[in-house]
């Protein structure tokens, strides 16, 4: 697993804080809660790389984790992007301003995002959020995959028949650019399957 590498490299609030765009990375979204952190770790297999539950507000930051080969000479970066968590009501407007900018600007400019992975409570899917997220993957031609994560809360028919809709509804929307599974960090179902996903996003 080549996620087992990834370490935590660095936390942007702004444009100028990004690293170098040159290498390959994957974006991960979520609004709040919904279990992105637990899906990242568990893709990485790593216990606590990115935290559980974090304070909210303290969230509004792009969060790198590199997994750079070392073994050539001049290898390309490759990261994983934890985006912050969405929901939160108590970020000031003016902060919410900021953020919606800054996002904005590394999603339609930034080279290196090869795909996005959005994460959703398999029981509360799409919302405006992971369809505005899935919106500006599309409007770039960029891949996009949904977990459908806490699947261990439902049984197995009602897994497959939320998975079902959700993927008529993203195939209505956005066509054959974004692909869906249902997941569980906890269970670790579908974990095998996502890390593939963004393998071959990454090119490893
Ligand atoms: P984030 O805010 O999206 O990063 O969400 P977290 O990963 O912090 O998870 C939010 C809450 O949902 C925590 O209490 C997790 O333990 C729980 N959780 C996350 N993933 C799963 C899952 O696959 N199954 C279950 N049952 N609970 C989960």
């Amino acid at each position: 697993n080549p996620f087992q590498r990834a370490r935590y490299m660095l936390s942007a609030h702004n444009t100028p804080q990004l690293p170098p765009d040159g290498g390959f990375e994957v974006a991960f979204a979520g609004r709040s809660n919904a279990g992105k952190s637990t899906a990242l770790n568990a893709i990485c297999q790593q216990g606590s790389l990115a935290r559980v539950s974090k304070t909210p507000g303290r969230t509004q930051q792009l969060v790198f984790f590199d997994f750079t080969p070392k073994q050539h000479e001049q290898p390309a970066a490759k990261y994983l992007v934890d985006l912050p968590g969405y929901g939160y009501a108590k970020v000031p407007k003016d902060l919410q301003a900021h953020w919606q900018t800054f996002v904005d600007r590394y999603f339609t400019t930034r080279q290196a995002l090869k795909g996005l992975v959005v994460v959703m409570d398999i029981r509360h899917p799409l919302k405006d959020y992971d369809l505005q997220m899935l919106g500006y993957a599309a409007n770039r031609g960029l891949p996009a995959h949904a977990l459908l994560t806490k699947a261990d809360k439902l049984g197995r028919g009602q897994q497959m028949q939320t998975m079902q809709a959700v993927q008529r509804e993203l195939h209505s929307r956005f066509g054959d650019s974004v692909t869906a599974q249902v997941f569980s960090g906890e269970s670790k179902l579908g974990v095998d399957v996502a890390r593939g996903v963004v393998a071959r996003w990454l090119e490893l």
